[in-house]
């Protein structure tokens, strides 16, 4: 039987989108692929909410973090990274291997970046570039990445923007925020399977990456956009084909919902299962509903609950339900629900439910039906 996976990605995938990939490969310096990859490059200008540039890079979230560090900075030049996680750990250690100047400013896990500190960072600093994660994934926490781009105005610095986890399920306006590099995946919000990573660009961005020498031969920013000019417009190495067919699918059906529709039924999902949870007596790894990420949830183990046996033997072997471990230290201390790509209320409604049937089976005092309660409270208000 298939699981029900609530990874905060890979994700499950529509089966439009699914079948849409399944179709037979073509020549990706045609005509008929120039018309799917410009289209996805529409697509994605409205998902990003820019009239930038948009390059679509094969390869990983990670690829698409890298191209905007590598594309950006020379060696010796100094960069601020946000860090209140592992994906801004990551901005930060590409940044390093880049050569760059990395000045951290750092948080505990869980914790928002606070501005003000970003703003004493750039202040006491020659930096240019600024990082940031949006939805730090490792932690369940959004961070305040509108408030930020306007520190980065003020202080004329670059803002590149991890928005892997997060575009698409929250409000995100690039051009509106002064976002001027933002990056994402595939396999999260968009609900498409791994393999594409995008990344947008604003003219400031764009020019200053055009003077600089780019770092990798690869994830050159301005070559992949330079091959948008071409006749016929094309990547510039061969790209996952059928991973496009797919993205074109997907971006589609984001543009037929409408992205204010989607935001709203993130938060939806995100409300189930934090109401849920509550209501069952686990605790929340982020109490602070002002700062929890809309598209991924942690909660926190109850005493003596062991992470395998809860979400191996449990969740999945028993319950046919995967959810995602804590990373680094929170291994073991927490489990992440994701509700992100093809997923429903339904979704939200069982992964609840499963989660306090598994937690009583091993003991835990959980009140499965003060759960139901909360859940059909939050839905009562909507319907
Ligand atoms: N940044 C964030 C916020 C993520 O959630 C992830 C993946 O979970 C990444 C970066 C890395 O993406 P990938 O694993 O696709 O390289």
């Amino acid at each position: 039987m298939e699981k029900l996976v609530l990874l905060p990605g890979p994700v499950m995938v529509h089966e439009d989108v699914l079948l849409r990939s399944a179709k037979q490969v073509m020549n990706h310096r045609s005509e008929e692929f120039e018309e799917i990859l410009t289209e996805c490059v529409e697509l994605s200008k409205y998902l990003f909410q820019t009239d930038g540039n948009v390059a679509i890079i094969t390869g990983s979230g990670t690829a698409a973090m890298e191209a905007a560090i590598y594309s950006l900075l020379e060696p010796g030049e100094e960069v601020v990274a946000v860090v209140n996680g592992k994906f801004g750990e990551r901005f930060a250690d590409i940044a390093e291997r880049r050569g760059a100047e990395v000045r951290r400013v750092e948080f505990e896990w869980g914790k928002v970046a606070d501005p003000e500190r970003v703003e004493e960072a750039l202040a006491d600093s020659d930096a240019e570039v600024v990082t940031l994660v949006h939805n730090e994934t490792s932690t369940t926490v959004l961070n305040p990445a509108e408030e930020i781009a306007r520190i980065c105005r003020e202080y004329d610095a670059l803002f590149v923007v991890d928005a892997i986890s997060s575009l698409g399920g929250v409000e995100f306006r690039m051009d509106d925020w002064g976002v001027d590099v933002c990056v994402t995946g595939s396999q999260k919000v968009l609900g498409c399977p791994p393999g594409l990573a995008l990344v947008a660009v604003n003219d400031r961005a764009l020019e200053v990456m055009e003077e600089k020498d780019a770092g990798s031969y690869y994830l050159d920013i301005p070559k992949y956009l330079e091959y948008l000019e071409k006749d016929p417009k094309q990547t510039p190495y061969t790209p996952a084909v059928n991973a496009f067919y797919a993205l074109h699918e997907a971006l589609k059906r984001l543009k037929e919902e409408g992205l204010e529709a989607r935001w709203e039924r993130y938060r939806l999902m995100q409300r189930i299962v934090r109401e849920g949870i509550r209501a069952l007596g686990l605790e929340l790894f982020v109490e602070d509903d002002e700062i929890a990420s809309p598209t991924v949830t942690g909660v926190t183990y109850p005493e003596g609950v062991d992470d395998r046996e809860f979400r191996g033997e449990i969740l999945r072997d028993r319950y046919d339900v995967v959810v995602a471990g804590g990373q680094d230290h929170l291994a073991g201390e927490i489990f992440r629900i994701g509700h992100m790509g093809e997923v429903r209320i339904r979704d939200m409604i069982t992964a609840v439910t499963c989660i306090g049937l598994g937690m009583r089976e091993l003991g835990v005092d959980v009140d499965v039906g003060a759960a139901a309660e909360a859940m059909a409270d939050v839905l009562s208000e909507v319907s």
